[in-house]
């Protein structure tokens, strides 16, 4: 039998403040830390692909043909998940039983955003200020969406990579805004408010603190924004993303702040980029409050970034207790994956 103090750290479950649900780490299992030798693995891309439906100049399902652009390019997409022309959902239809099963207009506006012109390039390898130029090109989005009188609520985000059912390189994000407010940001609200109840001090201020002092598992930092893999990750790498000074949405951001925002999001991606000496694959979302007029001023919007590798090759399957449960449970502690990427010297 094995001691128990040799599993110290590396098995124990913890709480997940912002979901307000439990993390199990069971490293102790079957992880052993990878340390064998990998080659580059960046697939070549041309910079221009006449088959690409978001290269400049080429036609896409719609029939309507992209423009030449030189910058950011921002389009309607031509097979919206959410649209404000979807279908209406006639009254007699709306509630059943009872109203025990509901159903709704699929309400919202969908869009596509491309980083750059060129087919071959990451948002991890624009140059700083083209990948400032996003977050502002969002901004402008959020500004939008905020005066937006159907829209409450906008999801930004980005599937990096085949492993995450992206079979189209070109560098791009999508803009998801509905009528209902996205679940993961409900949980934050939800827990922000009880935060705030319970110790009356900001939750995301604290969490921030929390990994200054403890350090070990931040992986960039400047004046404006700092990156961690959380105590509480629930996937190897996970990496959250803040703008230092507390902001509901990117809307109320200056250009300084974006910035740093960029710059602090270009470092994780490129460490994420060395380690692996791949592109590394990721979903990665904006967590933003509401955009229904209501008073958010104690949420603080962040960056999500979920890599689905727990090592070059070796995806973590959602299984059983993730899609059967709702629970995550991780073969690798936090620390151990953060210190992976502190040793990355760009
Ligand atoms: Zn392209």
């Amino acid at each position: 039998m094995q001691n128990d103090k040799a599993y110290k750290g590396q098995w124990e479950k913890r709480w997940h403040p912002l979901r307000r649900e439990w993390v199990v780490y069971a490293a102790h299992r079957n992880y052993r830390p990878w340390n064998f030798d990998i080659k580059e693995n960046k697939p070549v891309f041309p910079e221009y692909d006449p088959e690409c439906y978001l290269c400049p100049g080429n036609t896409r399902v719609s029939g309507l043909v992209n423009p030449d652009y030189k910058d950011v390019f921002i389009f309607d997409n031509d097979h919206p998940v959410v649209g404000l022309h979807s279908p209406v959902i006639d009254e007699s239809l709306a509630l059943l039983h009872n109203g025990l099963y509901k159903r709704s207009k699929a309400e919202g506006i969908a869009r596509v955003l491309c980083y750059d012109p060129r087919h071959n390039v990451t948002l991890s390898d624009v140059s700083r200020e083209q990948a400032a130029k996003v977050f502002q090109a969002l901004r402008s989005e959020m500004i939008f969406f905020l005066k937006h009188d159907k829209i409450k609520s906008v999801l930004i985000f980005e599937n990096k990579g085949e492993i995450v059912g992206v079979s189209n390189p070109h560098p791009h994000c999508q803009i998801y805004s509905t009528d209902f407010v996205f679940n993961v940001v409900q949980k934050e609200l939800l827990a922000t408010e009880q935060y705030r109840k319970e110790k009356k001090q900001n939750i995301f201020q604290n969490i921030i603190e929390a990994e200054q002092k403890d350090e070990i598992r931040i992986i960039a930092e400047n004046k404006n924004a700092i990156a961690f893999v959380p105590f509480f990750a629930r996937f190897a790498y996970e990496t959250y993303v803040f703008p230092k000074k507390r902001h509901a949405t990117l809307a109320t951001m200056n250009d300084e702040e974006l910035f740093g925002l960029a710059e602090v999001f270009q470092t994780v991606t490129k460490k994420f980029d060395a380690n692996f000496k791949s592109s590394f694959p990721y979903v990665m979302a904006f967590a933003q409050a509401p955009v229904d007029a209501g008073n958010y001023e104690d949420y603080h919007m962040h960056l999500i970034i979920c890599p689905p590798l727990r090592q070059p090759g070796l995806p973590k399957f959602l299984a059983g207790p993730e899609t059967g449960a709702d629970t995550f449970m991780a073969d690798t502690m936090p620390e151990e994956k953060a210190a992976e990427l502190r040793k990355i010297i760009l």
